[in-house]
């Protein structure tokens, strides 16, 4: 298995296929554009793989539909790091078994971290006969050859290489709204904590050349982006593989300099890689928010061992209370896993004890799911699913005082937001720089601007606010 960059001449045959798909749907159906809904599970960095298939099916001619009733072509984009995730796949794909039944010209396409797995494939193959076309992670830039062919053929396709990855460029994204863009600077993950099936199924970690991150940069900026968000499972070990280490804090400070009105955000940054040197780097760049996530997964330092999780409590706090001293209105967030295999109670109050001291803005806390092909899959896992979810009731509600508080302190203060669009209740909506929600009336050409508002209704995950 080797990691490589597709060459050119790779891509631009991807890009003929493109034009063939075109030709072939233009002759199939006359006097209309071809029709594609498109759903993406899961993190970030899946919903930026997601927007480069849309702007592949863009080039093939297709148009996009919320409704997969309507569609010519159904993709579900999928994510494997939990088994809830995966039960949900397969449960709207059984949904759309009455699509194709009424319109057998329909492509039923799967494909995302899920797929790379062999039991999933199989499954797919055997259960879900009316599923044409299926790839994996590392033939995403095959997708116009692959459904080429399933149209072509009208054969199921099932493109699922073995690899460690690869990087591709050249492909324009189709970002899903004008205003906040995703922009990869990494792929897969060398980390191999013990939970985690990303890279198994995302392959070895590989950067995206500085120079490429850059020119994407500052042609959304160009285009008029507000936000941009870097993405990578871990930005932290950025350019590693090329024998450099901290390239990330010079990323960040080179699209500072980008001249501009927009914001820099980044996800997910590990504990282990996080420096000082990248908290500096946030403290004196102006347009990095003050927002890191930085997910600890347990307070505990036998349970972290367990993880493989390479930092301990001691490493964890210095970092998060360095970030507070030197960026004292950050917001840190943090994912938890509860019922860890082995984990006590003792163990898990730790995690308790770590979010008070700490005060994390909010945590996506999830019950320990094994993964296939994990070595936490096959740990002893002794503690009932019933405990399990009462330890999970205790983390929440401490979260949720902690996170009241910090919201109650925000009271009366003004907090300058990119406004995104209006929420259910009609009301304007954006994010302050900490990445918290909040809600404010006005007229509607204020989306895709910088507002302050004045935070009058502090909510435990939301805040209400005035425009100033
Ligand atoms: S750092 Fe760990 S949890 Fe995060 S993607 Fe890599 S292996 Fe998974």
């Amino acid at each position: 298995m080797a990691t490589s960059v597709v060459p050119d001449i790779e891509l631009q045959k991807q890009f003929d296929y493109c034009l063939k798909v075109k030709t072939l749907l233009a002759e199939r159906l006359p006097g209309r554009a071809p029709l594609a809904f498109t759903h993406t599970y899961g993190c970030q960095g899946n919903v930026a793989e997601g927007e480069r298939i849309d702007g592949m099916l863009a080039q093939m001619g297709y148009e996009f539909c919320d409704d997969a009733s309507k569609a010519d072509f159904i993709l579900f984009n999928t994510c494997a790091v939990r088994e809830h995730a995966e039960e949900r796949v397969f449960s709207n794909l059984g949904r759309l078994k009455v699509f194709k039944e009424t319109n057998p010209n329909l492509i039923i396409a799967v494909c995302g971290c899920m797929v790379q797995q062999e039991h999933i494939k199989k499954k797919l193959k055997s259960s879900f006969p009316y599923v044409d076309l299926v790839f994996g992670t590392h033939a995403i830039h095959t997708f116009p050859e692959s459904l080429y062919n399933c149209i072509l053929k009208q054969e199921r396709v099932f493109e699922v290489p073995d690899s460690d990855g690869v990087v591709f460029e050249g492909v324009p994204s189709k970002h899903s709204n004008g205003i906040k863009a995703f922009l990869p600077i990494s792929y897969g993950c060398n980390n191999f904590c013990t939970y985690c099936v990303v890279p198994l199924v995302k392959g070895r970690e590989r950067s995206r050349k500085y120079e490429d991150i850059m020119a994407d940069a500052r042609q959304l900026v160009a285009d008029g982006y507000k936000e941009i968000m870097l993405i990578g499972q871990n930005v932290n070990s950025y350019g590693n593989d090329f024998g450099e280490t901290n390239l990330f804090a010079k990323l960040l400070r080179e699209i500072n300099d980008i001249p501009g009105d927009f914001i820099i955000r980044f996800m997910t940054s590990h504990p282990k890689d996080c420096s000082f040197e990248l908290i500096d780097t946030m403290a004196e760049c102006s347009k990095v928010e003050h927002h890191i996530h930085l997910p600890f997964q347990s307070g505990n330092d036998r349970v972290l061992r367990e993880m493989n999780r390479h930092y301990d409590r001691k490493r964890y706090t210095e970092v998060a209370k360095y970030a507070k001293e030197r960026i004292p209105d950050i917001a840190i967030t943090s994912d938890v896993i509860v019922g860890f295999p082995g984990e006590t109670h003792e163990d898990f109050l730790d995690t308790v004890s770590l979010i008070r001291e700490i005060e994390f803005s909010s945590l996506y806390i999830f019950i320990f799911s094994p993964r296939v092909g994990t070595k936490a899959a096959s740990m002893p896992d002794p503690v009932p699913a019933e405990e399990k979810s009462a330890w999970f009731k205790e983390l929440s509600d401490a979260q949720e005082e902690v996170a009241a508080a910090r919201s109650l302190a925000m009271k009366g203060k003004v907090y300058r937001a990119l406004v995104e669009g209006r929420n259910k209740a009609g009301r304007l909506c954006g994010r302050t720089s900490q990445n918290i929600m909040i809600e404010f009336d006005g007229p509607d050409d204020l989306i895709g601007t910088f507002q302050n508002i004045k935070v009058t209704e502090p909510l435990t995950w939301i805040l209400k606010g005035e425009l100033q």
